[in-house]
C-alpha cells in the first residue's frame, strides 16, 4: 500500500533507503572494492567515479542516508571522526578567525592548538553553551566559522542552536555542530538552523566499536562544501569501501540502540544521583542540570547515552570505582552496544578542564538493572 506520509527516519535507516540491486535484487549493497573506473580517454575530470580518494559508489547510499536523516542537500563519510572535524577548519584559509567553545572533545582543542593556529587560523574559545560569550566573540565579516558540540564532552553541557546560528549568521559565519552524542535520532541541528552537521561516525553511528570513520552534512551544496570534499580527496580522508559497508549496516539499527542506550542512561542517571557516593551527576536528562530546558526543546525522545558522575574522595576514589566495575569495561570511545567508563582526566592529561573525581560513563544496550547494579557494588568500598 502506498501512503502520502512520508517514511520515519527509523524506517528510512532500517531499509537502508529502501536499497534493491537494480541488477539483481539484492536487498544489501556490494562493496566496490576497485580504485579506479575506467573513464573515457581525456576524460578524467567530469561526473562519474574515476579513482577512489575522490569518491567510490560504496559511499553512495550510506552518505544518502546521513543527508536524509539530518535533512541535509549532501552528506561526506570520512576516514574519521577527527577528519570530518578537520576538514572544514582546513577549507578555510590563513588569517580567517574561528569560535570553538572550551569544553568539548579534547582532540578538536588540542589539533586547533597544535596545528590550526600554525597556518595562520586565529582561533578563539568561548565557555561552551555561553550565548553571551559567543555574540562578543563574533568579528563580523571576519570570523568565519563557529564550532560548538552538544551535548559536550565530558560535561554534557548543552549549546542552543538555534540562538548560536542566528549569532553566527549575524555576523556572516557558518555554525558547524559536532552531534556525534545526540545522533539524528535526537537532533536534527540542521532544522536548527546550523550550516554543517558532523559526527564521528565511530560512535553511535556505526554502533558496534568495529568502524572507524566521520561523517558531515551540509545544508546546502556551496563553495565552502566544494572545498570540503576537495580537502577530503587531496588529503585522503577517505573512508575504506568494507568500512563503509560496515557503517550502513550498523546504522540499520541505530534508531533501536539510540534509544536503549537513552533509557539506560536516565536510569542509571537517576540511581547515581540517590548514591551517597556520589557528588555530582551529569547528565541533560535530569531536571537540575543547567542545560535541561535547551535539550529538553532541542532534543527529541531522549537526552543520549552519555553521563558523567563525580564520586566523593577525588581522583583515588573515582579509579577505585573504575576498578571494581565488572559490565562496564574500562576504555575510550562511546556509542558502541557495551558499556565503557572511562577517567577522561588521565585521557586528556594535565591541560585538561575536566575535573579529577570524574568518570565518564558511555551507556550501551545491557539490561538496565546489570548496569546499575554493577555502578553500585562499584561505588560501595
Ligand atoms: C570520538 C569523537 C570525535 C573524534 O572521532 P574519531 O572517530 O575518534 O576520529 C569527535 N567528536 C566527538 C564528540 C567524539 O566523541
Amino acid at each position: 500500500m502506498k501512503t502520502n506520509r512520508p517514511l520515519a527516519p527509523e524506517t528510512l535507516a532500517a531499509q537502508a533507503l529502501g536499497f534493491i540491486d537494480p541488477e539483481n535484487g539484492a536487498l544489501v549493497p556490494p562493496i566496490h572494492s576497485a580504485t579506479t573506473f575506467e573513464r573515457p580517454p581525456g576524460g578524467i575530470v567530469g561526473p562519474g567515479y574515476n579513482y577512489t580518494r575522490t569518491d567510490n559508489p560504496t559511499y553512495a547510499q550510506v552518505e544518502a542516508l546521513l543527508a536524509r536523516l539530518e535533512g541535509g542537500e549532501e552528506a561526506l563519510v570520512l576516514a574519521s571522526g577527527m577528519s570530518a572535524v578537520t576538514a572544514p577548519f582546513l577549507a578555510l584559509g590563513p588569517g580567517d578567525h574561528v569560535v570553538v567553545q572550551d569544553v568539548l572533545y579534547w582532540g578538536v582543542r588540542a589539533w586547533l592548538n597544535d596545528f590550526a593556529t600554525h597556518w595562520g587560523l586565529k582561533v578563539q574559545y568561548v565557555s561552551a553553551g555561553d550565548l553571551d560569550a559567543l555574540r562578543a566573540a563574533m568579528r563580523p565579516g571576519e570570523t568565519k566559522l563557529v564550532w560548538v558540540e552538544t551535548p559536550a564532552n565530558p560535561l554534557w553541557n548543552v549549546v542552543d542552536i538555534a540562538a548560536a546560528a542566528e549569532i553566527a549568521h549575524a555576523a556572516g559565519a557558518r555554525l558547524a555542530v559536532d552531534s556525534t552524542v545526540a545522533t539524528p535520532v535526537l537532533t536534527r541541528p540542521l532544522e536548527h538552523g546550523a550550516d554543517l552537521v558532523m559526527h564521528s561516525a565511530t560512535k553511535f553511528l556505526n554502533g558496534h566499536s568495529d568502524v572507524l570513520a566521520g561523517a558531515l552534512i551540509t545544508a546546502r551544496d556551496d563553495d565552502f562544501w566544494q572545498r570540503i570534499r576537495m580537502v577530503r580527496k587531496d588529503l585522503g580522508m577517505v573512508i575504506g569501501p568494507q568500512e563503509a559497508w560496515l557503517l550502513l549496516r550498523g546504522m540499520r539499527t541505530l534508531h533501536i540502540r539510540v534509544r536503549k542506550a537513552c533509557e539506560n542512561a536516565l536510569a542509571i542517571a537517576q540511581a547515581m544521583q540517590a548514591h551517597p557516593k556520589v557528588t555530582h551527576v551529569l547528565y541533560p536528562g535530569l531536571p537540575d542540570h543547567p542545560g535541561h530546558a535547551v535539550a529538553a526543546r532541542q532534543m527529541q525522545g531522549g537526552f543520549s547515552g552519555m553521563l558523567s558522575i563525580r564520586v566523593a574522595g577525588g581522583k583515588e576514589a573515582a579509579l577505585e570505582t573504575m576498578r571494581r566495575m565488572a559490565v562496564f569495561t574500562s576504555a575510550t570511545s562511546l556509542g558502541g552496544t557495551e558499556s565503557l567508563a572511562e577517567h577522561r582526566r588521565s585521557t586528556e592529561g594535565p591541560d585538561s578542564p575536566v575535573p579529577d573525581d570524574l568518570i565518564r560513563l558511555a551507556v550501551g544496550i545491557e539490561a538496565t538493572e546489570d548496569l546499575i547494579e554493577d555502578l553500585t557494588q562499584a561505588l560501595d568500598f
